[in-house]
C-alpha cells in the first residue's frame, strides 16, 4: 500500500487571532471549524494519492456522486488536548485508525494505512494548533476524519474512487454547568443494528437509522435511547453514540462486543483505567430485566455512558414501556466521577500516561 505525503497549501486568509479567540470562548460542539482540512484521494489502480492540506471549504460534487445515493461513507472521532506545558497530544489515534480500517472493510472501501491516518490528523492539528483550547478545563479540538465514495454514477457497487478528509472543530466542555446525568429511553422495538449488519462500523447509515428512535425518546421525555439486541430484544447493547457501563459496587460491567455495537475507544480505555483504580472490570451480557431488577434491589449502584464527545456521562432516570427508575438517586455516582477524572487526567496530561495512550505532536 502506498503512503502519500501531505503537501501543505495553507490558507492565505485564516481567521484573525481575535476572531478565533471569540469562537474559542464559547465553541459548543461541532459548530465551528478550523482554517484547514486535509484531503487524500484513492483511485482504483493508483491507490492513495494527492495528499493535501488546504483551506477549509465546501466540496464540489456531481449530483450523481455515489455516496449521495448509497451512503458508502465512514467516519471517526478523536480529540487533541492541550497539556500543562502547552504542547498538544491526541488520545489513542492508532485505535481510531484501526477502527477506520475495520469500518472500511465492512463498507467495501479501501483501507487507509494507519500511519497515513495519523499523519493526516497530525498535519491538521500542527497547522491549526492555535485552535486547540488552552489547558485546564475539558475543552479540546475534535477531529473528524471521514471517507466518501466519489465515483459518479448510479450503479450499486463499491466505488472506484474515494475521498478521505479530516476536518477539526473546537469542542467546549460537554457539561458546562457541572456533570449532569442523562435520562435514557430503553427502546424495546426499534433496533440500531442486527447480527451480520454494520453496527460495529462507524458509518453514517447507523446514525440516520437512530434519528427516529431518538425523536421517540424525546417524546418520552428522555435524552438518549438505549438499544437492545435485534434478535431477542433482551440484551443491552449501547446508546446511539455512546457505550454503556454498569457499576456493581467495585465491579464495572460493559456489554461484550457482539458485532452489533461499536468498539468504543473510551469503553476500551475504561476497562484498563478501572483496573488501575482497583476496580474489577469485565465485558459481559446484561439483560434489560436484570438492569431493572438490579437497580430496584440496589445491587446495581451506578450506570454511565462513555464516548469521545462527553468522556463519561452518568445515567439518571431510565424509562421503558410500563416502568421507570432512577440510578444512584439521580446524581452522578462516585465510581462514575472517579473514572471520569482519572481518564480526563490522562487526556489532559495531568497524570502519568502509564499505558502510552497519548500521541504527542
Ligand atoms: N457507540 C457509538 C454508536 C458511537 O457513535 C460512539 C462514538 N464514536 C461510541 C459508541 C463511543 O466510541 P468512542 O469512545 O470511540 O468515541
Amino acid at each position: 500500500m502506498t503512503t502519500p505525503t501531505i503537501e501543505l497549501k495553507p490558507s492565505s486568509t485564516p481567521l484573525s487571532g481575535a476572531e478565533r479567540e471569540a469562537i474559542l470562548a464559547n465553541p459548543g460542539f461541532g459548530r465551528h471549524f478550523t482554517d484547514h482540512m486535509v484531503t487524500i484521494r484513492w483511485t482504483e489502480g493508483r491507490g492513495w494519492h494527492d495528499g493535501q492540506l488546504v483551506p477549509y471549504g465546501p466540496l464540489s460534487l456531481d449530483p450523481a456522486t455515489n455516496v449521495l445515493h448509497y451512503a458508502q461513507e465512514i467516519f471517526e472521532g478523536l480529540k487533541a488536548y492541550r497539556r500543562p506545558d502547552g504542547t498538544v497530544a491526541t488520545f489513542r489515534p492508532e485505535m481510531n485508525a484501526r477502527r477506520f480500517q475495520a469500518s472500511a472493510r465492512r463498507l467495501a472501501m479501501p483501507e487507509l494505512p494507519a500511519e497515513t491516518f495519523i499523519e493526516a490528523c497530525d498535519a491538521l492539528v500542527r497547522q491549526d494548533i492555535a485552535w486547540v483550547p488552552a489547558h485546564g478545563g475539558e475543552e479540546s479540538l475534535y477531529l473528524r476524519p471521514f471517507m466518501i465514495a466519489t465515483e459518479v454514477g448510479l450503479g450499486v457497487k463499491p466505488a472506484n474512487e474515494y475521498l478521505f478528509i479530516v476536518i477539526a472543530s473546537p469542542a467546549g466542555a460537554y457539561f458546562a454547568g457541572g456533570v449532569k446525568p442523562v435520562s435514557i429511553w430503553l427502546s424495546e422495538d426499534r433496533v440500531r443494528a442486527v447480527p451480520g449488519g454494520m453496527g460495529d462500523a462507524k458509518t453514517g447509515g447507523n446514525y440516520a437509522a437512530s434519528l427516529l428512535a431518538q425523536a421517540e425518546a424525546a417524546a418520552e421525555g428522555c435524552d438518549q435511547v438505549a438499544y437492545l439486541d435485534a434478535v431477542e430484544h433482551k440484551w443491552v447493547e449501547e446508546l446511539g453514540g455512546m457505550n454503556l457501563y454498569f457499576v456493581y459496587g467495585d465491579k464495572i460491567v460493559t456489554p461484550e462486543l457482539t458485532g452489533s455495537l461499536l468498539a468504543g475507544v473510551t469503553r476500551d480505555s475504561l476497562l484498563s483505567v478501572a483496573r488501575d483504580l482497583g476496580y474489577e472490570s469485565v465485558e459481559d451480557r446484561v439483560s434489560i430485566d436484570q438492569w431493572q431488577a438490579d437497580s430496584e434491589n440496589g445491587t446495581l449502584t451506578e450506570v454511565f455512558a462513555c464516548g469521545t464527545a462527553a468522556v463519561i456521562t452518568p445515567v439518571g432516570t431510565v424509562k421503558r414501556a410500563g416502568a421507570q427508575w432512577t440510578q444512584s438517586g439521580g446524581e452522578p455516582g462516585e465510581v462514575t466521577l472517579k473514572l471520569r477524572e482519572a481518564l480526563l487526567d490522562i487526556q489532559r496530561g495531568t497524570s502519568a500516561d502509564k499505558h502510552g495512550w497519548m500521541h504527542q505532536l
